[in-house]
């Protein structure tokens, strides 16, 4: 091993903290990131522990590779029981507190117990302070970054990084995220709130540069990956424009999740939220990760209008668009972008506070929310200073907003059972992205099979399941698309007995087809699973810039032991059911492996994918296809005993 892995144990209740540094052969089976840190946290936490209690621990884990020359390596996870949806919290953030941390001699921090005041933690090499909090507490995320920054004398955060929570997460708000370094949040799943049941205000860590003792070996390895990432084409077009094409996609698939996914397409979507609309905000390149080989961090600048002034870091990323822009119905991109700012600040995945917002403004087009509960205020679709009100009453937990900060499936619970039908939530996590009525069917099924609930970021297969132009799926453009297919499948890092199972043979990539998905879901879960424990950014794979083999080399150089490409995607396969595993043991079950029923009794009102509507039997069916695929019981979905004996964990039989 080039580098032992150590992590850092931290008493809350009693201040203390200890050392550990992990025996190799768990770096071999398990990786560091959501790897190593899910394994561990299923064999310590008991079942059906209260997620704001302080039996919950925080894992904040990076990978062997976090903070090393392997390029994108300034990722780190953070893991715990989710206090929103009660399984698996599980997210991932970036920038260079993961890297810090490594210089500080450590890859890892797991948080237990509970202060009984407000505290901030010092991380120093060898050292770790407890210190008071108690006048950062109501700081937003920025400000007690630059406070802390004051009182440690590196006023702009240059030798200190610090990962903070905001208000959401000291009002519990469960959906609260942790931010890091302004614009790299771990957003989903509420571990700002768990923090913030912990009265931990902000992790600090203090470290200079300084080169790590690495072999040679690794470091060409790294040298040569870097080199395929720079000239893939895929991985330049993000880097530049980051995902602002989807923008325009969604509106040539009707795929827009439009008013809580009542419409896939939206009028005047392209003139105001298109993709040259949001190209045309573009300032520079500003926040990237550490050691990125790819960086996709491109500030938008508002030069005019109410929100003048305003600047965002990750301004090319859509999701945000489709968030508060087809969600909740904002037409002005400069007032999405202020949306964002805010959750940012306060501390809240977006992601699930416009999902909260979006269905508390359907319940009032339908009537079943009026002025008495929002003391007066319209919820209109599209209001961007009622949305901008409520985002705040949420972290305040005022009004509505209290009502509202449970997340969506508690406040139906909450406001009646006439609501349920409005709430547009996977395992209890607000679902992000694109109609799956019309959208990607590849990209869908993702969601309904994540861990972690409400979206399939823990496997967006980008490039595997996209044909850009979507017309090349027309008739008279049938031998273009053989041969854009056959080129992308030749190419593809891809093992051959899983490409002919997604594509066929002769091969076509089909977004709009479930034909191969659950293959095809499968293989970028275990992927993305063993990327994120190596603690890098799973970008490149998404683009299909790099597969097991690069992962493999890089893993095996920096252990130095020969790991394959297949034993590198059964760690992912490992890590994937481990976290299954976690699922069903909190009572999950296949029922849940399920999308909200709009999906299936609604069509689509509109737009180019006028008409369309999922088929219940259809998906029973490719779900059936995928628990096969897994070696999972199709009844319970659970991991069968062969399974858990192949992967090497029949322990937990
Ligand atoms: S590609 Fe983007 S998200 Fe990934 S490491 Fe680079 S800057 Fe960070």
């Amino acid at each position: 091993m080039s580098m032992p892995m150590r992590i850092a144990h931290i008493d809350l209740s009693r201040c203390r903290s200890e050392f550990e540094t992990l025996a190799p052969d768990l770096i071999r089976k398990w990786g560091g990131g959501s790897g190593l840190a899910s394994w561990l946290f299923y064999q310590e936490v008991a079942p059906n522990i209260d997620p704001l209690g302080p039996e919950n621990p925080v894992w904040i884990m990076g990978g062997p590779l976090t903070g090393t020359v392997a390029p994108c390596s300034g990722r780190i996870e953070v893991v715990t029981k989710s206090a929103l949806t009660g399984i698996l919290g599980l997210s991932n953030t970036g920038g260079h507190f993961g890297a810090r941390l490594k210089l500080a001699g450590l890859d890892g921090l797991v948080l237990r117990g509970a202060s009984d005041k407000p505290v901030y933690l010092w991380v120093r090499p060898g050292q770790i302070e407890f210190k008071d909090a108690s006048h950062l507490w109501g700081k937003d995320t920025w400000e007690t970054a630059e406070t802390i920054g004051k009182e440690l004398n590196d006023h702009h955060c240059k030798r200190i990084k610090v990962m903070a929570i905001g208000p959401a997460g000291e009002n519990l708000v469960r959906f609260a995220c942790v931010v890091n370094e302004r614009y790299h949040t771990a957003a989903r799943g509420g571990a700002g709130a768990v923090l913030g049941s912990k009265k931990v205000k902000a992790i600090v860590v203090d470290a200079k540069e300084a080169p790590l003792q690495i072999s040679e070996a690794f470091q060409k390895t790294a040298r040569r990956v870097a080199q395929k990432i720079k000239k893939s084409v895929a991985c330049q077009n993000y880097s530049r424009f980051g995902s602002i094409g989807v923008s325009d996609l969604c509106t040539e698939m009707g795929d827009l999740p439009g008013r809580n996914f009542q419409t896939g397409a939206l009028e005047g979507w392209k003139e105001n939220r298109g993709t040259d609309r949001i190209r045309s905000f573009i300032s520079k390149p500003e926040g990237s990760c550490y050691h990125c080989a790819m960086p996709c961090f491109n500030s938008v600048e508002v030069k005019e209008g109410e929100y003048v002034g305003l600047k965002i870091s990750s301004g090319t990323f859509v999701q945000v668009v489709l968030e508060f822009g087809a969600k909740c119905g904002i037409e002005s991109l400069p007032a999405i972008w202020r949306c964002k700012d805010l959750c940012h600040r306060l501390g809240m995945d977006y992601g699930s506070a416009s999902g909260a917002i979006s269905f508390a403004m359907e319940l009032f087009q339908r009537g079943l929310l009026d002025t008495r509960h929002t003391k007066g205020q319209k919820l209109r679709w599209g209001d961007e200073q009622a949305t901008l009100g409520l985002l705040a009453q949420i972290a305040y937990r005022q009004g509505l907003g209290n009502i509202l900060a449970e997340g969506t499936s508690r406040a139906s619970a909450f406001l009646g059972p006439a609501t349920a039908p409005y709430v547009m939530t996977i395992k209890g996590m607000e679902m992000i992205g694109q109609d799956v009525r019309a959208g990607r069917r590849g990209w869908s099924l993702g969601s309904l099979t994540s861990p972690r609930g409400g979206d399939n970021v823990r496997t967006t297969h980008m490039q595997g399941d996209t044909l850009r132009p979507m017309s090349l799926l027309k008739p008279e453009n049938r031998s273009q698309w053989e041969a854009y297919s056959q080129n992308f499948v030749s190419n593809v890092d891809m093992f051959p007995e899983i490409k002919e199972a997604i594509y066929g043979n002769p091969p076509l990539v089909d977004p709009l087809t479930y034909q191969g998905k659950a293959f095809l879901t499968k293989w970028f879960e275990d992927l993305f699973s063993g990327v994120n424990a190596l603690g890098l950014c799973t970008f490149p794979a998404d683009k299909c810039a790099l597969g097991p083999s690069d992962y493999a080399e890089l893993f095996s150089a920096f252990i130095g032991e020969e790991i394959s490409p297949r034993g590198f995607m059964e760690i992912g396969e490992r890590i994937f059911n481990i976290q299954k595993l976690y699922l069903i043991r909190e009572g999950m079950s296949r029922s849940d492996d399920i999308w909200p029923p709009r999906f299936f009794n609604e069509k689509l009102p509109d737009g180019p994918a006028e008409g369309s509507v999922v088929s219940k039997e259809t998906i029973e069916k490719v779900l059936d296809e995928y628990y096969e695929a897994r070696g999972w019981d199709r009844k319970t979905s659970g991991p069968t005993a062969v399974t858990l004996r192949r992967l090497g964990i029949e322990n937990l039989l």
